[in-house]
C-alpha cells in the first residue's frame, strides 16, 4: 500500500491562549504527529532546554541560517527571530508523520503561499480579558513582556478568519477534543483524498 504523506499542520494563536496546554497531550497520545523544533534568538525560559522547545541561537547564527536557505519560514516577533528549519519537516512528512508548526501569523501567511496543502488551525481565547489573565497568570514573563505580547495579540486575533479551523479554548478538555477532531477532519478532506479516489476508481 502506498504510504500517505503526513499533514503539515500550522498551529497559531496569541501567546498565553493555551496552545501548549492543548497540543501537549495530543502529541503524547499520537506518536504519528511530531512538533517541529524552531530556531529562535529569544532567551530560554526557566525549564526550557536547547534542542527541545527551541534551538536557541544568536542573531548572527540565525541570519546565517536565513542566508543558507535553511528555513521554510521565519518572522520577527516581539523583538526576536523565530524560524522553522526546512529539513526535519520534509523528512518527517515523507515518512508519513504529521508535522505541527506552532508559529505566529506572519510565518503562517508565508506557509499558505509555499505549502497550500497545509492545514491551518487557530486557537482563540473566549475573550481578550481571559487572555490577559492567562498570560500574566502563567508568570513566565516580566510585566513589560506580557504587555508587548498582549499588543501583538490584537493584531494576531485579526488574522483568525484566514485559518481553516478555529478552536476556542474555553474549557481545556473540550479544546483538546476539538483539536483531535479537526486533524481527523483535515485528513478526510476530499482534496487530500485524490490518490485514494483514483485507486478505487481504477477497479470500478
Ligand atoms: P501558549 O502555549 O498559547 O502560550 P499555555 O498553554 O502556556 O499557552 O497556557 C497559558 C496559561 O493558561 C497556562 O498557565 C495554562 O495553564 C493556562 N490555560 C490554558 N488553557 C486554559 C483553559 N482552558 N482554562 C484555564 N487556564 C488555561
Ligand atoms: P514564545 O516566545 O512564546 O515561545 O513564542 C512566541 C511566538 O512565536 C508564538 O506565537 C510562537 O508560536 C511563535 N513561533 C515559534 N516558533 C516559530 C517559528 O519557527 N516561526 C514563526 N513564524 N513563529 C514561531
Amino acid at each position: 500500500m502506498m504510504m500517505r504523506k503526513g499533514l503539515l499542520i500550522v498551529y497559531s494563536g496569541p501567546s498565553g491562549v493555551g496552545k501548549g496546554s492543548i497540543l501537549g497531550p495530543y502529541l503524547k497520545e499520537h506518536p504519528e504527529a511530531v512538533l517541529s523544533v524552531s530556531m529562535t534568538t529569544r532567551a530560554p525560559r526557566p525549564g526550557e532546554t536547547d534542542g527541545v522547545e527551541y534551538h536557541f541561537v544568536t542573531r548572527e547564527q540565525f541570519e546565517s541560517e536565513i542566508a543558507a536557505g535553511g528555513l521554510l519560514e521565519y518572522a520577527q516577533y516581539s523583538g526576536n527571530y523565530y524560524g522553522t528549519p526546512h529539513r526535519m519537516v520534509e523528512e518527517q512528512r515523507a515518512q508519513g508523520r504529521d508535522v505541527v508548526l506552532e508559529i505566529e501569523v506572519q510565518g503562517a501567511a508565508h506557509i499558505r503561499k509555499v505549502c497550500p496543502d497545509a492545514v491551518f488551525i487557530f486557537v482563540m481565547p473566549p475573550s481578550y480579558e481571559t487572555l490577559e489573565n492567562r498570560l500574566s497568570g502563567r508568570g513566565t514573563e516580566p510585566p513589560e513582556v506580557v504587555q508587548r505580547r498582549l499588543e501583538a495579540a490584537r493584531t494576531e486575533l485579526r488574522c483568525a478568519a484566514e485559518y481553516d479551523y478555529i478552536i476556542v479554548n474555553d474549557d481545556l478538555e473540550e479544546a483538546r477534543a476539538r483539536l483531535g477532531a479537526v486533524i481527523i477532519a483535515a485528513r478526510c478532506e476530499a482534496r487530500r483524498m485524490k490518490n485514494m479516489i483514483d485507486k478505487v476508481e481504477q477497479n470500478v
